[in-house]
């Protein structure tokens, strides 16, 4: 099978370039094993929100004094406000509406009420530009009796240290009582699938008008739309005052439509998204990539002038360690890694861990190195890059984005 371009990886990173190629016409395909990080998204996207433990709030500035091997240097701390406006059109374009500011981070609510810098919220969710200005002073926080994924107490906790005068209320209703039959059901996703009727929405909009008294603001965890905005939109206008949404612990609602989203606009313009396939080696010529071979394709290898690595990091299994090494288990490209395993990582889940900065080694046009040398139509995007930390930094979705239209850019202007 041939095709201009085949993207290894179907996440955000994959997506974000097969959008942009499908966009300007090109013959596209993305082999997609799984599930993405996209799960653990609370509904923000991050494009920096620390360095050395100190938080960003302009991340522009903060971009241009990062070093050199951060992948937003080797894009280029000038492009970064250009690529970022081009992502937040793009993700708009798939109908994913979110509002921020690429020169001041805001701040986005984390299932545990803590309060963490970011650059693009969903417009349906809980979003502080300012820490002294909130954007309600009594919120009305509806739990919901039984469920999993919010642990109430904490974000009411978290909620109150921010200065929300917060009322915290329990309540049900008829559709998520039948879910409680089964406990193992009051998950985010669960709900989300229940909650989509208009006669259920409508009984839970009648508890929470009849509920949450004085409030400026009503709090709902986010378990509406899994397909789209348009359950929320409908719940809002059944409820007479304010609403938003509030993260759960993963797997995320919110980040499950996104992707959603992405993969439909992919299809829509005409690209394939061979879900639920792998790739599984290359064939190299020189300095070039020829083929990929996928498990479910066999012996019918990808053909392609350019390929892109977007197969994420250890989590999704873009990069592999064994006891003695760290790889990229696709293509065999070159790793920056500690070749100390003794350094990978230190006592302390707070502490920085040097493994989440290992990926793989690219030029300063992102195309993947192979001992040393430049595979020419090979680039990689995404969280398999090295040099950035999405836990630490709160760079994750942003390095996604911007690498992922960043290399197709190299690849136009290559042709
Ligand atoms: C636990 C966690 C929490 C996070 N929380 C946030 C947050 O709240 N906000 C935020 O902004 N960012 C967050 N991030 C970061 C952000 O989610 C990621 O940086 C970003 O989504 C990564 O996208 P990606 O496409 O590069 O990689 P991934 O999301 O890892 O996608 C890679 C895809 O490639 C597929 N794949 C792997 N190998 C192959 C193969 N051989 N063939 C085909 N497909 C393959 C995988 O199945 C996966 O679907 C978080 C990350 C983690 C790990």
């Amino acid at each position: 099978m041939r095709m201009d371009t085949v993207i290894m990886g179907g996440g955000l990173s994959g997506l974000t370039c097969g959008i942009a190629l499908a966009k300007r016409g090109k013959r596209v395909a993305i082999v997609a094993s799984g599930q993405s990080t996209m799960l653990f998204n609370g509904g923000s996207m991050e494009l920096l929100g620390n360095i050395d433990g100190k938080t960003v709030t302009a991340p522009l500035e903060a971009i241009a004094t990062l070093p050199k091997d951060h992948p937003y240097s080797k894009i280029g701390a000038d492009r970064i406000a250009g690529l970022a406006a081009r992502a937040k059109l793009m993700l708009s374009d798939s109908g994913i509406n979110m509002e921020g500011d690429v020169a001041a981070n805001h701040w986005r609510i984390t299932p545990m009420g803590v309060a963490k810098p970011a650059w693009l919220t969903l417009n349906d969710h809980l979003r502080i530009n300012d820490l002294n200005q909130l954007p309600a002073k009594r919120v009305a926080l509806m739990c919901i009796r039984g469920f999993f994924d919010q642990p109430n107490s904490m974000l009411a906790q978290g909620l109150r240290d921010l200065g929300f005068e917060v009322n915290a209320i329990e309540f049900t209703t008829d559709d998520i009582t039948a879910l409680r039959r089964s406990p193992s059901e009051m998950r985010a996703t669960s709900l989300a699938k229940r909650l989509v009727s208009h006669n259920a929405l409508q009984r839970l909009a009648d508890q929470v008008n009849s509920l949450a008294g004085d409030a400026d603001m009503v709090l709902l965890p986010s378990v509406f739309g899994q397909n789209n905005a348009d359950d929320f939109q409908t719940l809002q206008s059944m409820v007479n005052k304010p609403l938003r949404l509030v993260a759960t612990l993963p797997p995320s609602v919110a980040g499950m439509r996104m992707m959603t989203q992405l993969r439909h606009y992919f299809r829509m313009l005409g690209g394939n998204y061979l879900m639920g396939d792998s790739a599984v080696s290359g064939t190299f010529e020189g300095d070039r990539l020829t083929a990929v071979t996928t498990a479910k394709l066999g012996d019918m290898p990808l053909r392609a002038d350019h390929f892109v690595l977007a197969t994420g990091s250890f989590i999704s299994r873009g990069l592999v360690a064994d006891y003695e090494r760290v790889y990229e288990p696709v293509l065999g490209v070159d790793v920056n890694a500690d070749s100390d395993p003794n350094r990978w990582t230190q006592f302390g889940v707070l502490q920085p861990q040097a493994y989440s900065r290992f990926g793989v080694a690219t030029d300063e046009r992102l195309r993947c190195l192979k001992q040393g040398k430049p595979i020419v139509n090979l680039h990689a995007v995404g969280s398999i890059l090295s040099g950035h930390d999405a836990v630490k930094m709160g760079d994750g979705t942003g390095v996604s984005l911007l690498t992922a239209l960043a290399a197709i850019d190299d690849i136009i202007k290559s042709e």
